[in-house]
This record gives C-alpha cells, structure tokens and sequence, in this order.
C-alpha cells in the first residue's frame, strides 16, 4: 500500500439543515454547485503540488447531493494536480434521502470504492426530530441498492441518546442493520449545540435528552453486540470486519498528515493545523483570485503535538504506538509523559499493549477523563 496523505474534500451544500448539525453548510441553490466546483478547482491548482494521496474523503455538507458526474469532475481534478495512489480508498458521505432516484453504480463507475450513509436511526417517529427527511425504509431500500450496485466497502452512521428514543429502538436498529452484513458502522451519541434548532428546542424545554445513562447503556450494549455480529471496535465510535477500517480516518488518529480543500475545511501539514475560511463567498473570492483561503492556522508546539498524538492514538482500541512516537519526536513516550502513564496504568486506566498502551476497555466510555490528564500534563 502507497504511503501519501490523506485529502478531505468538503462538499458545503445540504437540501435542508439537520436540526442537531453544526457542520459548515449552505443550502443548495441551482448553478451553486458547478460555481462551487469552479472554485475548488481553482483551490486545488493552488494546493497541488503532486502529492501523492492516499485516501480521499468526500464529507459535507452532503456530497451525495453532487451527480456522478460532477464527483468525476472533482476526482479528475484529484488526479491531475495530486498523485492519486492507486489503492487509494475514496469515500463519500452520502443522504439516503439524495439517493432514492439515483444510479448508484454511476458513482463507483466515477471512482468512489467507499460509501458512508447517514441513516442516523431507523424510527420514522424520531427521524423528524432530527430534520431528517428520509424515512427507515429509505435508508434500508438505499443500503440494499448500494451493495447490488458494488458496493462492498458500505459504512453507515447511526445516532443514540436522541430524545425519546428507546433502549429497543436502539437494539432494534443495531440488529437491523448487522443483518444487512455491513461491514463498517460509527455510532454516535447526539452532541447538542446550542446554536442549532435542537439545542433551542431543549435549551427552551420543549424537547429533553434522554437519560444520560441510558446512552451510556445503549452504547455499551452495541459494544457487546457488535463483536458477536463481526464488528470489531477499533475506535471509539467506529466499528469494522476485519479490513474495512476507513484508512482516511486512521489517518487522522495516526496524527498523520491530511489536506482539506474547501470552505471550513481544515488540514495538518509539517506541525501547523489550518482551517480555511467558513464561508462560501470569501472562500470563492480568495482561491479566484490566486490567495489561500485560510482563515485561521496554529502551529502546535512539540509537546502540544505530543499530548494530540498520544490522545488521538488513544481514540484507537490498538493504542497508541510508542515506537512511531519515538521515530516521530525523538523520545520516549515515558520521557514525555512518564507520571501521567504510571499514574494511569497503577488506576487500571491504561493497559501496556505489545506496540505501547491503549485505554482499558472500562475507560473506553470515559475517554475524556484520561485524554485530560494528558492535557493537564501537558499544562504543567
Ligand atoms: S447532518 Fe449532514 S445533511 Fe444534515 S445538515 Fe448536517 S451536513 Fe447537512
């Protein structure tokens, strides 16, 4: 397998805003997407230097909502400024609801070998509340017509803790869907933001979380369930047969190098994270004119890029590997964290792994608590 980076590519249009979304989006107006691929045309010549790339996200946004056609358009623009690996996995999010009328086997023939459907829940009662405009049924006629057209690297996004959702709603979803024989599922639990309809609607009262112990509960029991179904966890949200690990995203939790094109998309090059700027005209104006979009950049010092390396690597059920980190910083994990990782590893908070520590599986639902004491040490 070709070693490049991984390249995100942010497809910033939606039908409709999802009541629970925080992403950066613009509803889809006629001509804005081919004016929009204008654009990251234009972004891509800026950027391109032939990098050799090994994973392509298409994320949004709602890149489904772009036609084959269009998706071959950005891919080529892929090919010709960077050096596209061979191998390389090419995914795209996708809306069950853009898909009902769509010849599905048009985009494998595009070059996308990896599909990511937001079902989000399968109860046509809790669907709305989200702002979701597809039904179960839907999502269910789409998966069965992604894998007819080839699709065999097929993942799916499912969401607890939605408000009145039930313990058997969710289990039914689970069972639901593992019997379709997907081979890559991420479950998350609903985050609320306070800016978007849902987070008003419960900051108001009119609609409330459920218990947080019920979330708690339901995503331990997937993470029972799912092994038994195939489904190894080897992440934190993120469950997969053997194989269909998304390679772009273990780019991120490796803290390997990524490029985002695209309004709000961020890359992590040479030490430095940048974003580019949230907002489709400024961003349209700058990559025009010849100018990076870039709206914000930090450059992460050796020890802050040290903590980042060891919490994301955390994230990963395999640990983080002490000798990538050495090869990377030139010392030890135990030289830069030693207190931290004996304190952890006396609390049964860390396990050592053959390659270095990972969380114990208890700590796997309270990540965060350990990811802080890396962060306080980091403080220190
Ligand atoms: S969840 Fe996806 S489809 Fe819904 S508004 Fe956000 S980006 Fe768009």
């Amino acid at each position: 397998m070709e070693t490049g980076i991984g390249l995100y590519i942010h497809i910033p249009f939606c039908r409709q805003k999802c009541a629970y979304c925080d992403f950066y989006s613009v509803l889809a107006q006629p001509g804005a997407i081919d004016r929009y691929l204008n654009s990251l045309a234009a972004e891509m010549r800026l950027q391109g230097q032939g990098q050799l790339i090994s994973t392509v996200f298409l994320g949004g946004g709602t890149p489904s909502l772009l036609t084959a056609r269009q998706i071959s358009t950005v891919l080529d623009g892929v090919s010709r400024y960077f050096l596209l690996a061979k191998d390389a996995e090419i995914s795209m999010e996708a809306n069950p609801e853009t898909l009902l009328n769509t010849d599905l086997a048009a985009y494998r023939v595009a070059g996308i070998n990896r599909l990511s459907l937001g079902v989000q829940v399968l109860d046509n009662d809790l669907l709305p509340h989200l702002g979701r405009r597809h039904t179960a049924q839907d999502a269910l006629t789409i998966i069965t017509r992604a894998q007819a057209a080839g699709f065999t690297n097929l993942s799916c996004d499912l969401i607890y803790g939605i408000p009145g959702q039930t313990m058997v709603g969710w289990q039914h979803d689970l069972q639901t869907i593992t019997a379709r024989g997907l081979p890559h599922l991420s479950l998350y639990c609903l985050e609320v933001h306070d800016e978007t309809p849902l987070g008003q609607a419960i900051n108001s009262g009119k609609m409330q979380l459920p218990d947080p112990d019920l979330a708690a509960d339901m995503y331990d029991w997937a993470r029972e369930f799912l092994p038994q179904q195939g489904l190894v966890q080897y992440e934190i949200s993120n469950f997969s047969r053997p194989g269909f690990e998304c390679r772009h995203n273990l780019i991120y939790w490796h803290n390997d190098e990524y490029l985002g094109l695209g309004p709000a998309a961020c890359s992590y090059r040479s030490g430095v994270r940048a974003c580019n700027v949230a907002d489709m005209d400024t961003y349209a104006c700058l990559v025009q004119s010849g100018q990076r979009p870039v709206g914000s950049s930090e450059c992460l010092d050796v020890r802050g890029s040290a903590a980042e390396t060891v919490i994301l690597g955390l994230r990963l059920m395999s640990g983080v590997d002490a000798h990538k980190f050495v090869q990377r910083f030139g010392v030890t994990l135990e030289d830069v964290f030693g207190d931290t990782i004996t304190d952890l590893l006396q609390r049964g908070w860390l396990v050592s792994t053959e390659k270095g520590y990972a969380l114990s599986a208890h700590m796997v639902p309270l990540a965060n608590v350990v990811f802080r004491c890396f962060l306080t040490d980091t403080n220190t």
